[in-house]
């Protein structure tokens, strides 16, 4: 076995991608964005997905959230004027019709579809206005005896500039080097397949492989590399941890007065869970090694406070602390509650985001430097190379989701001199299985908010479809008559935020058409900060009763008054994600409403999962309970829970192995810290980076 194998001249880890046919400095510099440099990268950047394009499947056979090959005439095509104008052509064989429609064509598009007669199809099935229809298909005109795909097409995670073609291409070539350079086989175990051939597998997968498996991702070579590259990630998360237990950290007293102002300055008093978890994030603070703690509560369970409550302590013991939120708009909202609660005891607070720009930014960053600043509220750009604390105690980071590893890395870097690093916060809203948490987190502590403030009334979950959208309307407009406060939440079928966008403005539109008596606001990712704070306070001061809005407000948007909640195309959303946009209403003490919109005919599964919302106002059951419902292998899942980007692992899906790689992590670190260190960084790019903190 070539276990102990250095690598030799001529491997695929020493040769740079530019001896690749095809690969020139202006690829090679695409490439090298996207972390491929050298040949053994090219292989490692796996396929996350496949396309079934070996058989064409007759047209009355097709469920909607599947891709399908289609084969048929084009029997009709004209301009469609909708809410949106498409152009929308019908495809017909004998088993079945299909609507083909575009939302961005031109004239000569029109014009060649209409006379195309016979054409070959390829995409996703939806429910669309006229039934089943494929939204932007691929398709070309059919001639005769046209060849399928003989085996599954990979799919490669963007590749921006780079063309699939290109990047299956590129594959191809390295994998006809693989036999005479294999890679390094580091993680052993009884597998079927050693990791030369199941690299193979994944990027050429034979004409006989298991077609569901593939696509489910449950074959033996993706849970072959699943299970390495798992094992990478928890070997550097050790590292990590071993390195930070190396060093110091700032050791504060126990909390004091302005602790005890602070409590009071809510107010409302703690829930017990609050109460628990900031006691144990201050015990974090009075030991001397850099505590890493991830706190976990539900959507409005009241995370904010207990930030604030860290954030005094840190202040008394002379430090600064630094909140960072992953959007500007969640940011300013933690600027202005904490600052609300802790400029009166006088602990100064500063605000930074790519807003903050000129001397006001000059300013901030003085303020911050000569430690004027206790907290230091703000976005990405807290960590900015130019951003300079006096004495950085804490690092707080929410959301943390929305964040990698990385970037938490980088920001506890900045209170980093040496052989000192600050204490760290992790708060969360994502529900996430305690065995998964050990896992994927394996460096921090967990705390577990469960309990919500007193006084909230349950939302009340309705599903309804969009066909009654007018008597949704009216509901909205008695609410809003009664002094409530709603949201209409805008999600669209297209992937583009852009559409999204503008259909945000084209409903907005219509409802001040309709409800002429409503005052209506509109927020949607396109606007400025400024624009979309100025709205949000205004919403906020009562002077909006109803926001539309696009999924921007999903994280962390605080308006007790708002009641109301309407989600259209609900069916097409992530139960987490639908979990997290409800979180917005039932804050106050009126009873909440939620209306999930869905369009028709609506799938066993999507009414499965509605049902669920429907039924529960429980982040962990509804997590429980959408795992169960997809299964395993639906890559969404970790997608939407998941910190960490993998390549292929899916811990949710893989969560079986968990237990074998945190034992094979450890075997090999102790075993061999060579292997173990081109195991990090075969899969983990910029690992100097985690080795570094
Ligand atoms: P999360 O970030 O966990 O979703 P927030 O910190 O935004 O929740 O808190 C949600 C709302 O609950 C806020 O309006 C907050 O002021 C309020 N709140 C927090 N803790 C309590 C409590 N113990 N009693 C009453 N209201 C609370
Ligand atoms: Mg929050």
């Amino acid at each position: 076995m070539p276990r102990s194998l250095r690598p030799a001249k001529g491997s695929l880890v020493n040769t740079d991608v530019g001896a690749l046919k095809g690969v020139g400095p202006a690829l090679g510099k695409k490439l090298a964005k996207l972390g491929i440099e050298t040949l053994q990268d090219v292989l490692f950047h796996l396929p996350f997905r496949y396309e079934d394009r070996t058989r064409v499947t007759p047209i009355g056979a097709v469920r909607p959230g599947e891709a399908y090959v289609l084969e048929g005439d084009v029997v009709a095509c004209d301009v469609a004027y909708g809410r949106r104008r498409s152009l929308l052509a019908y495809l017909q064989d004998e088993t079945g019709k299909i609507g083909l429609r575009f939302y961005h064509f031109s004239k000569a598009q029109h014009h060649n579809l209409k006379t195309a007669g016979r054409i070959r199809c390829f995409g996703e099935v939806r429910s669309g206005a006229s039934g089943p229809e494929i939204y932007h298909p691929e398709y070309s005109k059919l001639s005769a005896n046209e060849p399928m795909e003989e085996a599954l097409t990979p799919i490669y995670p963007a590749t921006e500039g780079v063309s699939q073609a290109r990047y299956r291409s590129m594959a191809e070539q390295v994998l006809a080097r693989l036999e005479a350079h294999p890679l390094e086989e580091i993680v052993e175990g009884s597998w079927p397949l050693s990791l030369n051939e199941a690299i193979r597998y994944l990027h050429h997968p034979p004409p006989d492989a298991d077609t569901s498996q593939m696509l489910e991702g449950i074959h033996p070579a993706q849970a072959r590399l699943a299970f390495e590259e798992l094992t990478a990630h928890q070997v550097s998360l050790r590292i990590v941890r071993a390195e930070i237990q190396k060093l110091t950290a700032p050791l504060l007293n126990a909390p004091a007065q302005k602790y005890e102002e602070a409590r009071n300055s809510f107010g409302f008093k703690l829930t017990n869970a609050q109460a628990r978890v900031s006691a144990e994030v201050a015990e974090d603070m009075m030991k001397p090694r850099p505590s890493l703690r991830l706190v976990q509560g539900d959507v409005g369970s009241g995370k904010t406070v207990i930030a604030a409550l860290a954030a005094t302590h840190t202040h008394e013991n002379n430090l600064q602390t630094a909140l960072m939120a992953p959007t500007e708009l969640l940011a300013e909202q933690h600027f202005i509650n904490v600052s609300g609660w802790l400029n009166p005891l006088g602990i100064k607070t500063a605000w930074l985001s790519g807003r903050v720009t000129g001397k006001k930014r000059e300013e901030e960053l003085t303020r911050i430097a000569m430690g004027d600043a206790s907290v230091v509220i703000g976005t990405h750009a807290l960590f900015q190379k130019d951003v300079h604390f006096k004495s950085l105690g804490l690092v707080i980071v929410d959301e943390q989701h929305r964040f990698g590893v990385h970037q938490r890395l980088a920001l506890r870097e900045k209170g980093t001199d040496g052989n000192s690093s600050p204490h760290q916060l992790v708060m969360t809203a994502t529900p996430i299985p305690r065995t998964l948490s050990m896992s994927m987190y394996a460096d921090m502590d967990v705390s577990l908010i469960d309990e919500l403030p007193p006084g909230r009334t349950p939302i009340t979950t309705t599903v309804i479809s969009d066909e009654k959208r007018d008597s949704v309307i009216s509901r909205v407009a008695d609410a809003c008559a009664e002094g409530r406060q709603a949201y209409w939440v805008c999600t669209l079928i297209e992937e583009s935020e852009a559409l999204q966008c503008q259909a945000a403005e084209t409903t907005a539109e219509e409802l001040h058409k309709i409800l002429s008596d409503v005052r209506i606001g509109l927020v949607h990712g396109r606007m400025t900060s400024q624009a979309k704070t100025a709205v949000m306070n205004e919403f906020k001061a009562g002077n909006l009763d109803l926001l539309v809005a696009t999924t921007v407000i999903e994280v962390g948007v605080d308006v007790p008054n708002a009641s109301l909640m309407i989600i259209e195309n609900s069916e097409r959303l992530g139960l987490a994600q639908l979990h997290q946009l409800r979180g917005r209403i039932g804050r106050g003490s009126a009873a909440s409403n939620c209306v999930l919109l869905y369009k028709k005919p609506l799938g066993k599964i999507s009414r499965e999962r509605l049902e669920v919302m429907r039924q529960s106002n429980d982040g962990f059951f509804i997590a429980e309970r959408d795992l169960k419902i997809r299964g395993p292998g639906e890559l969404l899942g970790a997608r939407q829970s998941g910190a960490l980007q993998f390549r292929i692992a899916d811990l949710m899906r893989d969560q079986a192995m968990l237990q074998d790689v945190r034992r094979t992590a450890q075997a090999l670190l102790e075993e061999s810290p060579d292997e173990a260190d081109r195991l990090v960084r075969r899969w983990i790019k910029d690992p100097e980076r985690v080795g570094q903190v």
